[in-house]
């Protein structure tokens, strides 16, 4: 079957959406403009600790604003919570999750004491030992689950080093082109968070394939996310769809755009007059000297 070209802004209601959001927005919409494809948009809403409904409501403002159309109903990943639980399933099935009681505290100190591998500074702690384990399930403490890159490893045998995808744009370093997926960059990461019973990677991972998605386009700060995601479909059999990474706008102090250091946010620039025009010719300035 041949999947019609299809791209996603998919962004976490947790704020505003600034000149940033704007910049990846209009990058996927021009794009799928250009091809003639599909233009989803999907609200990354699992992390019910910091969503907040006025945000989600700007963004459908915001987007429209700009001028973006999207198909509907609108994917929430707040909806689709037993989805993801059934790919976790299957890869508990297969063996290749555990649980980890650790706290942040705890990891950041494992990660200080790990001796600087090729892995660097990243988590692969592994289970407990099974008698620790259950002790610690008796007294109901809180777990997360984490992919194991061992198991995952031995999983796929000799196919785990020939994993790769498409970079149709770059990554941070310049990478570009077919890409040898490095899922080690980030360790044994987190599947399930402890708060929330689901993680990023997972519910993507799921939903780029369940959408359809042929071409993520989204910011650099997601490359290695990219090789993560990489091995994921490999574990639970789904498509792995084209790269392209943008670069990230800058703010005037030379570090990524943000709200904290003065990024306006979109319903602001609006407020004040701003067309959409406006937002076009700031983004280019914003690229330009990034
Ligand atoms: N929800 C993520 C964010 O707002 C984007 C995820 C993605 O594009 O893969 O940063």
């Amino acid at each position: 079957m041949v999947r019609a070209w299809t791209t996603r802004f998919a962004p976490s209601p947790t704020g505003e959406l600034h000149l940033g959001h704007a910049f990846s927005a209009l990058t996927a919409w021009d794009a799928a403009v250009a091809a003639g494809g599909r233009f989803l948009l999907r609200i990354e809403d699992i992390d019910a600790t910091r969503v907040r409904p006025a945000f989600e409501a700007g963004i459908f403002e915001d987007l429209a604003w700009l001028g973006l159309r999207w198909e509907t109903p609108v994917l929430r990943q707040s909806e689709h919570l037993a989805d993801y639980h059934a790919a976790l399933e299957d890869l508990a099935a297969k063996g290749l999750i555990y649980r980890c009681f650790r706290t942040r505290a705890d990891v950041a100190a494992e990660i200080t004491r790990a001796p600087h591998g090729p892995s660097g500074a990243v988590f692969v702690g592994g289970p407990l030992a099974p008698d620790e384990e259950a002790e610690r399930l008796a007294r109901g403490e809180a777990f997360a689950w984490r992919l194991s890159l061992a198991a995952a490893r031995r999983h796929l045998g000799p196919a785990a080093s020939a994993l790769t995808f498409l970079e149709d744009g770059h990554g941070p370093e310049g990478e570009h082109g077919v890409i040898r997926a490095a899922p080690e960059r980030l360790g044994d990461i987190v599947l399930a968070r402890k708060d929330v019973g689901v993680a990023y990677h997972l519910a993507v991972v799921v939903d780029d394939a369940r959408q359809g998605v042929t071409d993520v386009i989204r910011g650099c700060d997601l490359f290695e996310a990219a090789h993560v995601q990489r091995l994921l479909q490999a574990l639970l059999g789904l498509p792995t769809p084209t790269y392209r990474h943008h670069p990230l706008l800058m703010g005037p102090d030379g570090k990524r755009l943000a709200k904290r250091n003065g990024a306006p946010a979109l319903r602001a620039l609006r407020e004040a007059g701003e067309t959409v025009a406006d937002v076009r010719r700031r983004i280019a300035e914003a690229v330009g000297s990034s």
